[in-house]
């Protein structure tokens, strides 16, 4: 069985649109709205993202919502699918950011893999 598991030099998940994301409106306060607001650039990309290195700088202090295992254990999707779920939330962020073919995917599916 494959276990979910974040890679570096990635960061897919840290280019936000709410707009695109109606599955979040009831796991998100007028707070979180507002700081996820904060955060964001014109370009959609959060702000603490190091885009050099795809690495967060504010990684120990980084909001709920970017804490994937936390986060996610709030969704029914997670309860029914577990580890599956996740994995398959990062292939489509990482498919639609670095691309299906990219060195990000091949990393990912080896990492969820290796456990
Ligand atoms: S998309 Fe997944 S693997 Fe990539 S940074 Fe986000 S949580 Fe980690
Ligand atoms: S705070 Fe860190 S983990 Fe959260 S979106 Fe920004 S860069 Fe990504």
């Amino acid at each position: 069985m494959k276990t979910w598991s974040c890679i570096e030099n990635c960061g897919a998940c840290c280019k936000f649109d709410l707009t695109d994301r109606a599955d979040l409106s009831d796991k998100l306060n007028k707070d979180d709205i507002a700081l996820i607001n904060s955060m964001t650039s014109k370009d959609g990309w959060c702000k603490f993202l190091d885009r050099e290195n795809k690495k967060c700088t504010i990684y120990e202090n980084r909001p709920h919502f970017c804490q994937v295992e936390k986060f996610s254990s709030s969704f029914k999707e997670y309860k029914k699918k577990g580890d599956k779920f996740l994995i398959d939330c990062c292939k489509q962020h990482i498919s639609s950011i670095h691309g299906v073919r990219s060195q990000q995917m091949r990393n990912f599916n080896i990492a969820i893999s290796r456990k």
